[in-house]
């Protein structure tokens, strides 16, 4: 059983019940991504970054993520979780994306620091054909890997925009992969799943229709983009337009402190310029979102932070 589009469009829209896209996940999810790891295994990568979009990606809950990184993709390359390390794990990773050129997917977490040509981030060691010791920065890396990939997805707003690391005081020459992409001519597919950090259902349903693309392009085309890059599946509503204080920001009710009701414009909301699903997706399980306890700081738009700072103050 494979998944079609109108199936898959409607697990990630189940959120409007409280559902998750994983909790939603069926036997047909998890078909499409094992057939699809097969084809195409997975390189994830991290530059400058936090690791809050693999901590994210750990809280997925249905499918778990043993499931996930044990039985349903095919995951060649984690800094963080995988068990090997060192040159061992590199030369897996190159050998991966030479066996498999065209064929698999890139997952870039972290911006890429163009300074001091990329040594603010050295992301392996290895040895050169005459057996000297190599510092590989995560700008040489991403230059070599991902004219190889299918395709390229930016995880977290640091790779898909420049996000934290480029703020601001930048000193790295921080920049995101389509500048990077742009500078190095590089034509790879490219996806962003912005967020600080994404949402786990976003991470995961972004790669579902990527595997499912793969398995069958003709039944499955790969989900339409916004301007940005971000699947409109999980990024093409309005926050504020969708929030359940609208129509207390209608009648200017506006909350004086966290614990009071009422909206949070005048407590520095950034709902308004925010497009993401998070009002009915909800994070932790389903359980609260960002404006219910505190408020929407635009963390998955291009301008973030520097655009959405000082958080709390009103626009
Ligand atoms: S996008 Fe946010 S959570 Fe992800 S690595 Fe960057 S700073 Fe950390
Ligand atoms: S809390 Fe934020 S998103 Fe909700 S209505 Fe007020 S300004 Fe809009």
């Amino acid at each position: 059983m494979s998944l079609s589009r109108r199936e898959f469009v409607k697990l990630c829209s189940a959120g409007v019940a409280g559902l998750s896209i994983s909790r939603m996940c069926h036997p047909g999810v998890l078909h499409a991504m094992t057939e699809g790891a097969k084809k195409a295994p997975v390189l994830w990568v991290q530059g400058q970054g936090c690791t809050g979009c693999s901590v994210s990606l750990l809280n997925s809950v249905h499918p778990r993520i043993k499931e996930i990184l044990l039985d349903v993709i095919s995951l060649e390359f984690h800094p963080t979780v995988m068990g090997s390390e060192g040159t061992l794990a590199v030369e897996h990773m190159y050998a991966v994306a030479d066996k498999f050129k065209g064929n698999f997917f890139l997952l870039v977490e972290g911006a890429i620091p163009t300074a001091k040509e990329g040594r603010y981030c050295i992301v392996g060691e290895t040895t050169d054909a005459k057996g000297h010791h190599k510092e590989i920065t995560m700008m040489e890396l991403v230059r070599e890997l991902a004219p190889k990939a299918l395709a390229t997805v930016g995880i977290g707003t640091c790779s898909a925009y420049g996000g934290i690391p480029a703020a601001r005081g930048n000193v790295t020459g921080a920049t995101s992969l389509k500048d990077f992409f742009e500078h190095e001519k590089i034509k790879t597919l490219l996806v962003n799943v912005p967020g600080c950090p994404p949402h786990p259902d976003w991470m995961v349903g972004t790669l579902v229709a990527a595997w499912s693309h793969v398995l069958n392009p003709k039944e499955h085309p790969l989900p339409e983009l916004d301007d940005s890059g971000r699947p409109m599946l999980f990024y093409g509503e309005n926050i504020h337009e969708n929030c359940p204080y609208v129509e207390l920001y209608d009648k200017a009710q506006f909350a004086p402190t966290f614990t009071k009701p009422g909206c949070k414009a005048e407590l520095g909301c950034k709902g308004p310029s925010t497009y993401a699903d998070c009002f009915k997706r909800r994070w932790n399980n389903g359980i609260n979102w960002c404006v219910e306890n505190a408020v929407c700081i635009g963390c998955v738009e291009p301008d973030f932070p520097d655009g959405k700072s000082p958080f709390y103050v009103a626009e």
